[in-house]
């Protein structure tokens, strides 16, 4: 695994993927490659007026062994670090440490996956998709996604066309607050996943008879996450050791 190490990362264009979500690329001011596992995150020292804050994102692009990577930053309403992120220029650099983190999945895992995730926890399920599809992965990924409204629903574009025609990967969207033209799933998270759990199973064990379960990556707020989980190890009786989460709070 990586090891963490501090460096200086200069921000060279950003795009904002919803109202409140500023897609940010940085790329190391060394020029060396910036080296990560899938699902990992990195530590930004933000020089605040009051002093320096650190603040933890997860990598949202898959490991490439370039000096760039991608995160994705909600705009929390009065927050220090995400606010001077939502302000940073092009051009300006920050000193960033890392990568840490323990919530990864192998590129060649051949067990099938359902992502979870509301907000921006679907950065290093993004990196784990992107990460295994070019390893040739022929593991079936699927990812839940939640959010409130459909502007708030991130990668959209991209998700879909990697899902579209595809018997691996699946995109399913739930909105908690759709509008009356949404004719996707309503609600939240934890109300959708019985039913695709169940049915990522049932296609494992045509698949693969005997093989492992499928595995949860869970990412988000604390509590999405612990419900999930819960969930997921309680009622529906998955081991330990096939749920994997990752809290922003
Ligand atoms: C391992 C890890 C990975 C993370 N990855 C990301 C990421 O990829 N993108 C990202 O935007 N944030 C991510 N975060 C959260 C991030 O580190 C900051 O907590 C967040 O940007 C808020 O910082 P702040 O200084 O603006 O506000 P603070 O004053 O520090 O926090 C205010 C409140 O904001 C809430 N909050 C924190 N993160 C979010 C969020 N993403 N969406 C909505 N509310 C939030 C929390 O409830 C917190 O109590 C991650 C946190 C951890 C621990």
């Amino acid at each position: 695994m990586p090891s963490a190490a501090p460096f200086d990362a200069r921000l060279i264009a950003v795009r904002k993927l919803s109202p409140g979500v500023r897609e940010m690329i940085f790329e190391r001011v060394d020029g060396e490659p910036f080296v990560f596992d899938a699902g990992q995150w990195v530590n930004l020292l933000l020089p605040l007026p009051e002093g320096e804050v650190r603040r933890a994102y997860s990598i949202a692009s898959a490991p490439a062994g370039t000096p760039r990577f991608e995160l994705a930053v909600t705009r929390v309403e009065g927050g220090p670090g995400s606010e001077f992120l939502h302000a940073m220029e092009v051009g300006a650099c920050v000193r960033a440490i890392g990568p840490h983190g323990l919530f990864t999945r192998s590129p060649q895992d051949p067990a099938p996956a359902l992502f979870v995730a509301t907000g921006t926890g679907i950065t290093p399920l993004r990196s784990m998709l992107h990460a295994a599809l070019r390893a040739g992965s022929g593991a079936r990924m699927w990812i839940l996604f939640g959010a409130r409204f459909e502007e708030d629903i991130l990668y959209r574009q991209e998700l879909m066309e990697l899902s579209r025609g595809s018997d691996r990967i699946r995109f399913e969207v739930t909105l908690s607050q759709g509008g009356a033209s949404w004719s996707g799933r309503r609600g939240y998270v934890q109300q959708h996943v019985p039913e695709l759990l169940a049915e990522l199973t049932a296609k494992q064990a045509v698949d693969d008879p005997g093989g492992v379960g499928p595995h949860l990556y869970i990412c988000g707020l604390e509590r999405m996450v612990n419900a999930v989980r819960e969930l997921s190890r309680g009622t529906l009786g998955v081991e330990r050791k096939r749920v994997h989460v990752e809290r922003y709070d």
